[in-house]
């Protein structure tokens, strides 16, 4: 983290220092250039009103400046220079300024000559004769500008870097220690940072969950574990008559089985908690799981009658084949464990571009409105729907959609009471 902060305080350090160093060099640039244009327009004046006065006097004009100073006849001749002898001078005619000065009176111009490494300014005005007065001035280019702020912004910019270093360490140590000062017990205690607090409530919320899941598990393992040692205990006591021992070793048979389910279905739940969405993915053949999963539960729907109807395209997807299988396993049963004797089960398998699509419809129980949204809650069994009477640990469809977040997936449930329910899987082709 300090690092992190370190760097972010660096980066705009420097950031701070170029743009300041950059807009600083520009506004002096352009505040020299303005004055050095009025100077020489005020100077400029002044020659104009003394040749007005005296044509001839022409080698005192330094005396006005020490720039260089130029008149020009309107064939852009040369007749006048203060630093050169005129006679040598080529025609001036094709100088901007003097381009300028002839069409509107007064004309400006910049050239950066690269051997001297040095700048003109040109100003140039029309005087009432006819003649062309310009008048040059070496100035300070933008680059010697840059060149020579750079030793100031340099000092400026390692100042701030070395005060960012010691900057960071403080405001780290500042911002980690309120968060090492959190109480976990209490977590929504904390005050200090209110940009944290989704964090806190999401750790207090699993927290509850974990807590809940923990008490649950030994409430669900400890129901079928006291039947099982109160008839054993029974059964050594000698209180049983012989001929009941069957009913009773059955009902120690059914419990340990019921307790073996739970089990299973504990490890399974854990294990999803725990698992990410490998890398390689294998290749699902929806119908050929659901066919699977059907012979498996042959038995269950023969039990019951049921009559079970399947519409199944050959529909392939990437996934985790032994997730997939769980997941419909778990629907399935419910569809037959929840149903009634004679009822009947629709499975629809169908996909477009991107999803698969699968529909388990039964004509069972249904779910009560104000359980539809805890069915998917881990131990959660509704007792509306007399669903209590059947077997089961509550944790099937949190399987299920636990599962279901792993592969990306979706489940959407619509359910009537007496009537039937129906259940709406969506997955992605490529999770
Ligand atoms: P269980 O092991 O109890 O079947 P699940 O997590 O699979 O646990 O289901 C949770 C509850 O949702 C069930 O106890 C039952 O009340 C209800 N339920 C799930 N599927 C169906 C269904 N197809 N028809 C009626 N009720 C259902």
């Amino acid at each position: 983290m300090e690092k992190k902060i370190r760097k972010n305080m660096m980066t705009v350090s420097v950031i701070i220092a170029l743009i300041t160093y950059i807009a600083c060099s520009l506004t002096l640039y352009w505040t020299m250039m303005i004055s050095l244009d009025r100077e020489i327009k005020s100077i400029s004046v002044q020659i104009a009103s003394y040749l007005a006065d005296d044509k001839n006097a022409l080698n005192s004009l330094s005396i006005f400046s020490e720039s260089r100073i130029t008149l020009i006849n309107e064939d852009g001749t040369v007749f006048f220079d203060s630093i050169k002898d005129s006679a040598t001078l080529e025609n001036h005619l094709n100088r901007p300024e003097v381009v300028n000065a002839f069409k509107k009176g007064e004309g400006r111009s910049l050239r950066f000559s690269t051997s001297l490494d040095s700048q003109t300014y040109y100003y140039a005005v029309l005087l009432s004769d006819g003649i062309v007065l310009r008048i040059a001035s070496e100035t300070q280019s933008l680059n010697n500008i840059f060149l020579s702020g750079l030793i100031v912004t340099g000092t400026v910019m390692i100042l701030l870097l070395i005060t960012a270093v010691f900057f960071s360490k403080k405001l780290t140590q500042n911002i980690i220690r309120p968060i090492n000062q959190i109480d976990f017990n209490d977590p929504l205690s904390n005050t200090t940072y209110p940009e944290i607090r989704p964090l806190l409530e999401n750790f207090e919320r699993h927290e509850k969950m974990r807590k809940e899941f923990s008490a649950n598990v030994s409430h669900e393992l400890k129901t079928p574990l006291t039947s099982i040692s109160g008839y054993a205990e029974i059964m050594a006591n000698g209180l049983v008559k012989e001929e009941d021992i069957p009913l009773f070793s059955q009902k120690i048979y059914d419990e340990s089985r019921n307790l073996f389910h739970k089990i299973e279905d504990i490890i399974r739940i854990s294990r999803l908690d725990e698992s990410h969405l490998p890398a390689q993915l294998e290749d699902v053949n929806y119908r050929t799981v659901i066919e699977s999963v059907l012979g498996h539960l042959d038995q269950q729907i023969q039990t019951k009658q049921i009559h079970v109807q399947t519409v199944l395209m050959n529909v392939t997807g990437k996934g985790i084949i032994s997730v997939v299988e769980e997941i419909l396993y778990n629907l399935i049963e419910n569809a037959v464990k929840y149903n009634k004797d004679h009822g009947s089960i629709s499975i629809k398998l169908y996909d477009d571009a991107q999803k698969i699509y699968i529909e388990i419809q039964d004509t069972g129980i249904g779910i009560a409105k104000e359980d539809l949204p805890r069915i998917y809650e881990r131990f959660y069994r509704s007792d509306k729907s007399h669903s209590q009477k059947v077997e089961g640990s509550g944790l099937g469809l949190s399987i299920v959609k636990h599962g279901l977040a792993l592969l990306n997936g979706e489940i959407h449930v619509e359910s009537e009471l007496g009537k039937g329910t129906t259940f709406r899987v969506i997955f992605k082709k490529k999770p």
